[in-house]
């Protein structure tokens, strides 16, 4: 629900028109002069109608006599005003709804000139443009059976359904067949991230469920591989580990023990 918010002053009470209200009703006519307020302030135009006192009365909880006399009296001491038309306002209430429509133009015109009508929408589509073209061409076949099953045509799949919470974006695509999309069912493995260890691919970071970090995975997991090569000595033959990338994972900022923050 929108809300909206009138400035109530710290010393409204003291005011010398408050005064002179509070004087004559009390506390309660204070009370009832705040109440009307803030009928007026939900009327669109900020006005009360003569004829609306009776059904206000019964909305405020005071007898009719009561309330045309606190309003009349207002009107009196200069607290609402009247227009044209018989119709009882504040001045302050009139300006204070201006500004806030004021106020609301502006946001709406400081959003469109930052980031046009469907700014979301259209950075996250510019952000994905051509990015399946791309895609194909990076893989080449189907990342599940690698063109086992014969079919050269791919196929766009949601690696997490759609249905499940999926997003329709680069990181969430992968090319499958027409026969292992099929297959598919509920199975939600990124075919990608095998496809690209076997063939010694990077994917471009776009793509990655969460940027880098399938690539460091790979690294990771490579890393590991190499440690224990090394460390056994009938394993003549096997690369060495290779020092840069030890030293890309240090700057990484990847634990000694092949742990990842995420
Ligand atoms: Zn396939």
């Amino acid at each position: 629900m929108k809300r909206h918010y009138f400035d109530h002053d710290f010393s409204a009470r003291n005011d010398q028109k408050i005064l002179r209200l509070r004087y004559k009703h009390g506390a309660g006519g204070y009370g009832v002069y705040w109440m009307v307020l803030e009928v007026m302030a939900e009327d669109t135009e900020g006005y009360i109608a003569p004829d609306s006192i009776g059904g206000l009365s019964l909305t405020i909880g005071v007898d009719v006599d009561t309330l045309s006399s606190i309003i009349s009296d207002c009107v009196e001491i200069g607290l609402f005003k009247v227009c044209a038309h018989g119709n009882y306002y504040s001045t302050r209430m009139i300006n204070h709804k201006k500004l806030m429509a004021d106020f609301s133009e502006h946001g709406k015109r400081g959003a469109k000139a930052r980031w046009g009508n469907n700014s979301v929408k259209v950075r996250r589509t510019k952000n994905k443009s051509n990015e399946w073209p791309k895609m194909i061409e990076f893989f080449g076949t189907c990342v599940k059976c690698y063109g086992k099953s014969g079919l050269e045509h791919v196929e766009k799949d949601h690696i997490i359904l759609l249905s499940k919470g999926g997003e329709d974006h680069p990181s969430n695509w992968q090319p499958l067949c027409a026969k292992c999309n099929a297959s598919k069912g509920l199975d939600m493995t990124d075919y990608r991230i095998a496809f690209c260890e076997k063939n010694s691919l990077s994917m471009p970071p776009l793509w990655t469920p969460h940027g880098q970090c399938n690539a460091i995975r790979v690294e990771k997991r490579k890393r590991k591989e190499n440690k224990q090569a090394s460390s056994n000595k009938n394993n003549i033959g096997q690369e060495p580990v290779c020092p840069e990338r030890d030293e890309l994972l240090d700057a990484i900022g990847i634990p000694e023990d092949g742990s990842l923050p995420f």
